[in-house]
């Protein structure tokens, strides 16, 4: 029998070949610049489906790779099997223990809502939309992240098939050592179909954004990054750098323009976060002001990122701590006046919570990292191949004496260079995650790295 009859056979989930109707649709990928051509799809179910299929591909030595939203895809998938988890989608609470059982195929703004029910919330990212097993595993960086560190931090629990065809628990004491690299090593160990995240009580914050103009871009820039080395852990805040087009639905002022905008999040008394903000208030004339009491279920609302599927290019990094020679310089380069294919250059503070790893050591990189630097590229993917890894390097060369030579994965990307593969975890943790992949995945049945 054929590799795809069998797996018809023996799973309950709908199994596609590429010339199956539905072929293109399951396998669509969020950053639609990516189109993914493997050889199977297999839309999982349950745990049984995922046991099924990895001994049904070992048995057949066909590589295995995970797709969820597709918001990580920057390669494509050309061979093997592409299994989808968006059918593992049920998020139940247990608000006694503050957990959330989170079924692999869902996404931030599931679980946000079921949290918020109880007055609790996950720790994710600034995208809501963004699949929660995905984004954990690469660590997380959110818009609290200083209060409350990698989201990977706040993982409990995965159940994975292993590339023996079992489904194993993975915690703080069965398999402890899967468990230390599933918080933050990324990918290569298995299939998680779930995963268990500690909640914490949080109904509102003090937070949002505040959108300068152009004259006011660059006092701002320098209050900001000023500002940023006395904020308390409780405050977590980052600024873009906007190349907005001369749409409508860009406020009329704004529209066509180079601004920026100062993101907040203040975990605490509101007072106290306004106190705390009041320098950015003060630094210039707001042309949107947006901060004030958010219920911690609007935290999508604090950067704004794009929901729907869209063609996306993006490169980020880690910086040291910066000074106000390093402003000059990002000004010369990403300000107002030059003329770059970049939409946004957001950098975001890092510090306070993301400093300290779990009392158990985890696998997430990064940690060192005082600044995040993220461009995100004009979405045209003619450009993608050439103009702007010139552009981007053109533009973070002068840079580089701020420029951390650590990163984390989240921020590197979906398809990083070995270089920036490499650097996305210091050389030790690199080194105990190939080993831990080649005990629970000894044949590589789940390729992952810069080539794959
Ligand atoms: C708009 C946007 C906003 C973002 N915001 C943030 C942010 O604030 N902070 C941050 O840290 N990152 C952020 N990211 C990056 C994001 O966390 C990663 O792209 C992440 O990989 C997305 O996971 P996904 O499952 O949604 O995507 P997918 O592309 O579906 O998955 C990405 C990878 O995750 C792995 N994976 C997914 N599910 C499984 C599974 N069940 N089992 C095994 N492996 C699996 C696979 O290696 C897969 O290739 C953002 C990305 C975008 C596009």
């Amino acid at each position: 029998m054929t590799l795809i009859g069998e797996l018809r056979r023996r799973l309950n989930g709908p199994v596609f070949g590429p010339a199956d109707t539905d072929f293109a649709i399951e396998i669509a990928a969020w950053n639609t610049a990516t189109l993914h051509t493997p050889d199977i799809a297999v839309g999982l179910t349950s745990e049984r489906d995922a046991a099924e299929l990895v001994r049904t591909a070992a048995a057949a030595a066909t590589p295995i790779r995970v797709l969820a939203t597709g918001h990580g895809s920057a390669t494509p998938v050309t061979d093997g099997i592409l299994a989808t988890t968006t059918r593992l989608d049920t998020v139940t609470i247990d608000a006694v223990n503050r957990i959330a059982h989170v079924g692999a195929g869902c996404c931030w703004d599931q679980v946000i809502a079921a949290a918020a029910e109880h007055g609790l919330a996950p720790i994710t990212g600034s995208s809501d939309t963004v699949g929660c097993v995905g984004y954990t595993l690469g660590g997380g960086l959110g818009p609290l992240a200083r209060t409350y560190g990698f989201s990977s931090d706040w993982a409990r629990r995965f159940r994975i098939a292993i590339a023996s065809g079992d489904v194993v628990t993975a915690d703080a004491t069965e398999n402890p050592d899967l468990f230390w690299a599933l918080r933050g090593g990324k990918g290569g160990f298995g299939i998680v179909t779930s995963m268990e995240v500690e909640l914490v009580e949080l109904r509102t914050i003090y937070g949002g954004s505040v959108i300068f103009d152009t004259a006011d871009l660059a006092g701002v820039l320098t209050t900001w990054t000023e500002w940023t080395k006395t904020l308390p852990d409780a405050a977590t805040t980052s600024v873009v750098v906007l190349r907005l087009p001369p749409l409508d639905v860009v406020p009329e002022p704004l529209r066509g323009k180079t601004a920026l905008s100062v993101r907040f999040a203040y975990v605490g008394d509101p007072e106290q976060g306004a106190r705390v903000f009041e320098p950015i208030r003060a630094a210039g004339t707001a042309v949107v002001d947006s901060v004030g009491v958010l219920p911690a279920s609007e935290i999508a609302m604090i950067h704004n990122d794009p929901k729907d599927p869209g063609v996306a290019w993006d490169r980020g990094l880690l910086l040291n701590e910066l000074d106000a020679e390093y402003v000059t310089a990002f000004l010369d380069v990403a300000g107002p006046g030059q003329e770059i294919p970049f939409v946004a250059v957001e950098m975001r503070h890092l510090g306070g919570a993301t400093r300290r790893d779990v009392p158990e050591g985890s696998a997430v990189g990064g940690r060192d990292g005082a600044y995040t630097l993220f461009l995100a590229g004009v979405p045209d993917p003619r450009l993608f191949s050439r103009v702007l890894p010139e552009a981007a390097d053109a533009l973070l060369k002068p840079l580089r004496p701020w420029i951390s030579g650590h990163n984390t994965i989240n921020l590197a990307g979906g398809s990083p260079d070995r270089a920036t593969y490499e650097a996305s975890w210091p050389a030790e943790t690199r080194a105990r995650l190939e080993k831990v992949r080649a005990v629970y995945d000894p044949h590589a049945l789940f390729p992952y790295g810069p080539s794959n």
